[in-house]
């Protein structure tokens, strides 16, 4: 940027934000309360003061806020804030000597910010402007002469904001090497419009005060609050959001302008004010002359009006009683560096370690976002082969009951095989529920109709059973076809679910990609619909054959009687016991079992145990084998055949707004890497 090699590198500088104006300043001697008193010293004060810690610290933060690290961390500032035609630009021009567009209405359109760089070579004066257009476009021009500053900030403000009138929160950035300017950042902001005029955005205020708002927000802020003294600064707009923002008034510096405007009478307040006494800021107030429109018409020099404002305060009724530090531009750059001096050191650590985190941060999102999309048919190809890897790797995962705990996936994935799982002893439940009670009275006593009604010529204790026991069976197991199809139904279903999200989480890289997969997964969902009910109906249909094999029954009715005989052991004992009581012994008498009731209802118990228990393993085993198995290769074939055909995969693209995400989480790693190296450095 041409910087003059002799320049002052040894001042402190200040951040703003875009949306306030933001002053880094020279220091003075190394953070002591310095006054300027002479005219000799004043002009001095603003171009030769420096101290040594001060110029690495400005130039650091610069290079930061030039790196756009802005948009990631709050960087220390010194942000400008007044009511329009306060007189904040007055105050930024008479301590950089460098004019500033003038006019009515809102002329600060855009913050701007101004880094101001002394140098010691006395001829030294070279300016620079920086600004993104409306399109996002660069622009940087060099300027050999401070008069054409104006008309160049003027020309950015145009086309930052693509209108004559509008606004725009975009930073303007002006750098100024010379021997008259001291060491300081200051970026001036638009003043709070009350009305937009003709042209303007009817809501030029709220945008105005809500760019205010960003910027003082910050803990980071150093608020310059410019209050013209001619009016009642209780009404002042700037004042109150300063008080809104900081209440205790610890980050704010007041400035009072136009003195030379003030009615008489009107000075003691004036005084009070500047005394503290009044509108409390812990970092108080002061006073300061700039050039008015009339001085300006005369042609008055930023130097001479040093001078004027030097003599006003001097030989000022009032004013002239005032310490010197209250009162005066040069004071003020002065208080300025040293302020500022002391918060950016103070900021440093934080800053160093805000850094850190947001690229750890980054990083993590950039691990996230994954490698770059492939550009070729056949990287594309190569890729979505991996992805359909992954896919049918975690797919495979779940369906064997494991877990997978990639934390790009959301928990809920881990949830389907203990869903399914629920869902089979649901099953259970309802065959144990829907199993006749075979001890039920009811039960018994039609059975023995339907055995009576059903003989022939048989002896009384040799009925008909095994027919009437498969036609219980029968009733039994047909009841469970509902819950078994129902307990498919939800199995599948959720299966879906967690599939599709599976498929969007693996593909999200290319929505085109995620989409044909979760067409896939709806079209496999209807066959593996019709396979699997088919198959569970058939297997209802062979149960419809009531069979066993003579020693799975066998041990099924041994069971059954020995509880049974339990149960009659238990029942004697206790009438037993009860009959004690009277004195009263009884024999245990066993129930006839004339005509087979007894052995068909047990028969009937075992053969609905052994129904059941067969169901309830045999259909989980159909599902898991049509949805988890079946179902998921079927998916695996077509989505690799897509994969694999280059012409399908030469169509998709990368979603855009992850691209978007990709590089601009890209681009602030890199701005947050260059900031750790700088700050590395001090
Ligand atoms: P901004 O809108 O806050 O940036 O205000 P400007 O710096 O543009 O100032 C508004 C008007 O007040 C301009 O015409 C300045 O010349 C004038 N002005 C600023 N400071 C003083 C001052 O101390 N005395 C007088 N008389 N006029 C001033
Ligand atoms: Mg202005």
């Amino acid at each position: 940027m041409g910087r003059n090699k002799k320049m002052n590198r040894h001042s402190i500088p200040t951040t703003a934000s875009p949306d306030n104006t933001v002053v880094y300043s020279r220091a003075g001697n190394a953070g002591e309360r310095m006054t300027i008193v002479s005219t000799e010293e004043r002009t001095k004060a603003l171009t030769s003061s420096f101290d040594a810690e001060v110029r690495p610290l400005i130039d650091l933060v610069d290079k930061l806020r030039g790196y756009g690290l802005d948009s990631d961390i709050n960087l220390p500032a010194v942000a400008v804030i007044g009511d329009q035609s306060a007189g904040k630009s007055s105050v930024l021009e008479a301590i950089s000597g460098v004019q500033l567009p003038r006019g009515t209405g809102i002329v600060t359109r855009c913050p701007l910010e101004m880094r101001m760089k002394h140098s010691e070579d006395e001829d030294m004066w070279e300016g620079k402007i920086m600004y993104k257009d409306v399109h996002d476009m660069d622009h940087e021009e060099i300027m050999l002469n401070r008069e054409s500053v104006g008309e160049l900030v003027r020309k950015a403000q145009k086309e930052m904001t693509d209108s004559a009138k509008g606004i725009s929160d975009k930073l303007i950035t002006l750098e100024v090497t010379s021997s008259d300017v001291p060491d300081l950042t200051v970026i001036d902001l638009p003043g709070i419009a009350r009305n937009a005029v003709e042209g303007q955005p009817f809501d030029i205020e709220a945008r105005i005060k809500s760019m205010i708002r960003k910027y003082i927000g910050r803990q980071e802020t150093i608020i310059l609050a410019v209050l013209q003294c001619n009016v009642d600064i209780a009404t002042c707009e700037a004042l109150k959001m300063a008080k809104e923002f900081d209440d205790e008034g610890g980050r704010t510096l007041g400035v009072l302008t136009k003195p030379d405007l003030l009615d008489k009478g009107a000075e003691t307040g004036v005084v009070r004010i500047l005394n503290n006494m009044e509108f409390t800021l812990s970092k108080g107030y002061i006073i300061v002359k700039c050039r008015g429109q009339e001085a300006i018409s005369d042609g008055q020099s930023l130097k001479q009006a040093l001078e004027v404002e030097e003599d006003f305060f001097k030989s000022h009724r009032h004013f002239g009683s005032l310490r010197p530090s209250q009162w005066g531009i040069p004071n003020l750059s002065t208080r300025l560096s040293r302020e500022l001096k002391k918060h950016i050191k103070k900021l440093l650590p934080d800053l160093k370690e805000d850094v850190r985190s947001k690229l750890l941060e980054t990083e993590r999102d950039l691990h996230e976002l994954g490698e770059d999309p492939p550009a070729t048919a056949s990287e594309k190809r190569q890729m979505a082969l991996r992805m359909v890897t992954e896919f049918i790797n975690i797919a495979t995962t779940l369906t064997n009951g494991k877990r997978c705990d990639d934390p790009k996936f959301p928990q809920q994935i881990n949830t389907l095989f203990s869903f399914a799982r629920r869902s089979f002893t649901e099953l259970h439940t309802t065959a144990a529920q829907e199993q006749p009670d075979t001890k039920d009275r009811t039960l018994k006593t039609e059975l023995q109709q339907r055995m009576e009604a059903s003989r022939g010529r048989e002896f009384c204790n040799f009925l008909g059973k095994f027919e009437l026991v498969e036609s219980y069976a029968r009733e039994y197991v047909l009841k469970l076809e509902k819950p078994a199809l129902r307990c498919f139904d939800e199995v599948h279903s959720k299966t879906i679910e967690i599939l599709k999200i599976l498929a969007e989480k693996c593909f999200e890289k290319f929505p085109d990609f995620a989409d044909r997969a979760k067409e896939i997964i709806i079209k496999t969902r209807k066959a593996t619909q019709n396979d699997c009910k088919e198959e569970i109906q058939r297997y209802f249909k062979m149960e419809n054959l009531v069979y066993s094999q003579d020693q799975t029954y066998g041990g099924e009715l041994r069971n059954e009687e020995e509880k049974r005989r339990k149960e009659e052991e238990e029942e004697a004992e206790r009438k037993n016991k009860a009959a004690s009581k009277y004195n009263v012994q009884l024999g245990y008498v066993k129930d006839e079992d004339v005509n087979g009731i007894g052995k068909a209802l047990l028969s009937l118990k075992s053969y609905y145990q052994i129904a059941a228990q067969r169901l309830c393993d045999v259909i989980p085993m159909i599902i898991q084998l049509h949805v988890f198995k079946e179902q998921v290769e079927d998916i695996r074939t077509q989505l690799m055949d897509i994969a694999s055909d280059e012409k399908t995969m030469d169509h998709m693209e990368e979603d855009a707004y992850m691209a978007y995400k990709r590089s601009e989480c890209k681009s602030r790693h890199e701005r947050l890497q260059l900031a750790e190296e700088e700050l590395d450095k001090i």
